[in-house]
């Protein structure tokens, strides 16, 4: 019998993860990309002889003590990249000197913390527990919750009654919540800090989950990067002879009877196929390639209301020092500015590069790469749109600023500046077309964590979805999870059993 074919537009994570398990499951691939090249928004660029991480800081599953650990070794990842563990996830300095430091290990995190707020002891109690129920129970990933059977929810209920209770008790508390029941007012500030990116409400189960996969040296580093990373599933899509194409832009999916059939490309051109996958940006994806025709309720409200992520500036520079006294940080830490400052239209009261001492292939010997990622306005942006030459002035008067405030805290660095790069949310946006420069897709929060996105269409049939808009929080594992779920359904489809196995 001759292979079904299988189009999956985009070539960031989720569609590379489709991609490979569609070949380990028989199908004809094809991935058409936009892009020159492959990862999306899992990506690093070179600038002067150093490189740029545009994503990964910590790789859910990077060690054997989590599950999902078995993804990344089915898509090749493993063991072709070595992980990077870091001792701290970051470490935050304070106005007079404090500091706390976020050990990646439960144990050194509890002592440190109880000695520095001993007043704040059952709080910190509760906080520590909270992790170490995580570092104890996982939820299994091999089958996509779309197949789950009654029986399945009830087995896995017994079997893990201590993560669901946790997880219903901690989803409904925001990070900004939890912080204001700490009574040391370093601890307070600094623990709402620690969210990076993330928005204030942002659950504390995220957090907990990201410290527990810490602990058991899961959550660590691909040396090399994130385009490195992306490459390695590349390669093992191409050796299982699946077919990539790049610098080819999909306009609409083709449809006929309610069945996808195919894609249109930019230049008009047309490829058919038996099952169409999107990870492009979900808006563009239903109410342009799809022009908005197979809709309910549900999908139109997420739409409608759901909040994305907040965008970003990303600051790369390049600086001729070791930083040998800076130790190993996951999201890099934190020193409060002596005022704040305007920085793209937003109030900034601290920096926090993250410095890559870590990985000495991101610069020339003796020398490091420093990156920052500032909370970033879009409309600040957008208005430079059509003026590219007030757009260059803006991103180098935003590297010239950070440079200077960096010298707050390392003296001199300013003389050692030998690259700088900005990157915006119009960088992201015009990259990899999610709307509004979202680098995360919907942003999670205590209102949407763990909602269930639908990956089909209402209507249509032979389309799914996969990748950051069907999975709240996106995130690099999940996405990859959301390309091997979708390929189990198709499966399922198709009356055959799902495969991980290289035919
Ligand atoms: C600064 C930063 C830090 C991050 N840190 C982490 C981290 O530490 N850990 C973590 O897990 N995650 C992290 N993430 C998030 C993670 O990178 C994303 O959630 C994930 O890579 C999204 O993958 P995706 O495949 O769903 O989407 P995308 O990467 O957006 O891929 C979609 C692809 O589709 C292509 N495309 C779009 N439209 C079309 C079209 N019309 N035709 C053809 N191709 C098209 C795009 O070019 C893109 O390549 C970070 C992201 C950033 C930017």
């Amino acid at each position: 019998m001759s292979e079904k074919s299988v189009i999956v537009i985009g070539a960031g994570i989720a569609g590379l993860s489709a991609g490979c398990y569609g070949r380990m499951n028989g199908y004809q691939v094809q991935i058409l990309e936009q892009d020159t090249r492959p990862g999306g928004l899992c990506t690093s660029w070179e600038r002067k002889g150093y490189t740029i991480n545009g994503s990964i800081a910590f790789l859910g599953g990077s060690g054997p003590q989590v599950n999902i650990h078995q993804v990344w070794k089915e898509l090749g990842v493993i063991p072709k990249i070595r992980m990077v563990d870091y001792e701290y996830f970051i470490i935050i300095e304070g106005e007079e000197g404090q500091r706390l430091l976020v050990y990646t290990d439960v144990d050194r995190l509890e002592q440190h913390m109880q000695e520095l707020a001993p007043e704040d002891e059952k709080v910190i109690a509760e906080f520590i527990a909270g992790i170490r129920v995580f570092t104890r129970y996982q939820l299994p990933f091999e089958k996509a919750q779309e197949l789950f059977t009654s029986l399945d929810a009830v087995k896995l209920m017994c079997t893990h009654l201590p993560l669901f209770r946790a997880m219903g008790k901690w989803k409904k508390i925001s990070i900004k919540e939890f912080a204001q029941r700490f009574q040391n007012p370093f601890l307070q500030k600094a623990f709402l800090q620690m969210r990076a990116l993330f928005s204030e409400d942002i659950p504390m189960v995220i957090f907990l989950m990201f410290f527990a996969w810490s602990h058991l040296k899961s959550a660590g580093y691909p040396e090399g990067g994130a385009l490195r990373f992306s490459r390695s599933i590349e390669e093992k899509f191409k050796r299982l002879g699946g077919r990539i194409e790049y610098q080819t832009r999909v306009k609409k999916i083709i449809i006929e009877n309610d069945r996808a059939v195919g894609v249109r490309l930019e230049d008009g051109s047309e490829r058919r196929c038996d099952y169409v996958i999107s990870t492009a940006d979900g808006r563009t994806t239903i109410f342009d390639m799809l022009e908005g025709k197979y809709l309910n309720d549900k999908i139109r409200d997420i739409y409608a209301e759901f909040p994305l992520a907040p965008p970003v500036l990303l600051v790369g520079l390049g600086i001729s020092r070791k930083f040998s006294d800076i130790p190993h940080l996951g999201v890099g830490f934190i020193f409060s500015l002596q005022e704040p400052v305007i920085i793209g239209g937003i109030e900034m009261q601290f920096l926090r590069p993250m410095v890559y001492n870590f990985d000495p292939a991101s610069a020339p010997e003796g020398n490091t790469t420093l990156r920052l990622v500032l909370p970033a306005n879009y409309a600040y942006w957008e208005r430079f749109q059509e003026s590219p030459q007030e757009y260059r002035a803006e991103k180098q008067k935003v590297a010239e600023t950070v440079i200077a405030l960096l010298e707050q805290r390392f003296p001199g660095i300013s003389n050692q500046v030998e690259m700088w790069d900005v990157a915006t949310p119009l960088t992201f946006e015009r990259y990899t077309g999610n709307s509004k420069g979202t680098i995360i897709g919907w942003d999670v929060t205590t209102k949407t964590a763990f909602k269930r996105i639908p990956k089909a269409l209402p209507g249509l049939r032979n389309f799914w979805m996969a990748g950051q808009w069907v999975e709240i929080g996106g995130g690099i594992p999940m996405v990859a999870l959301s390309g091997r779920n979708v390929i189990q359904l198709i499966t399922k489809k198709d009356g055959k059993s799902f495969s991980t196995k290289e035919e």
